[in-house]
């Protein structure tokens, strides 16, 4: 397992851009918008990792609310795992409380499943897998 993004929830994708573009000396991040989420997203790669600043599509989107709860800031961290399928039945049957029992489709051309931040501290935690 190895840590893949962490996922910050903004309000302006452009404001956020320009000033994490200046934290990392990068000013073309990766642009992508994931439609089964209703977010878009902004990829700035640190090292293995990424942060995904992340925004909301449409007022209905997981981020619009996590925003309207609990205003700006990190969202999610997501680790990469070889079958996806496989970690979220051993999850399921240790107990964890599962956001998805089955995998979706995610940004980056990965599938994802979130799990509840009951089960992690608080910590909304994503589990990811490369496609093919
Ligand atoms: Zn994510």
């Amino acid at each position: 397992m190895k840590i893949s993004h962490l996922g910050i929830a903004v309000k302006s994708l452009e404001e956020a851009g320009i000033r994490y573009g200046e934290l990392f000396d990068l000013d073309e991040p990766h642009r992508e918008i994931v439609e089964e989420q209703k977010v878009s997203i902004l990829s700035f790669p640190v090292g293995d990792a990424v942060i995904e600043l992340t925004a909301a599509t449409a007022p209905e989107s997981p981020i619009a609310k996590f925003i309207e709860k609990r205003g700006e800031g990190i969202h999610h961290i997501a680790f990469e795992v070889e079958d996806l399928q496989a970690e979220l039945d051993r999850l399921k049957a240790a107990g964890v409380r599962l956001i998805n029992e089955t995998p979706r489709e995610g940004a980056h051309d990965m599938l994802i499943a979130f799990v509840h931040p009951s089960s992690f501290n608080g910590v909304l935690v994503e589990l990811c897998q490369r496609k093919g």
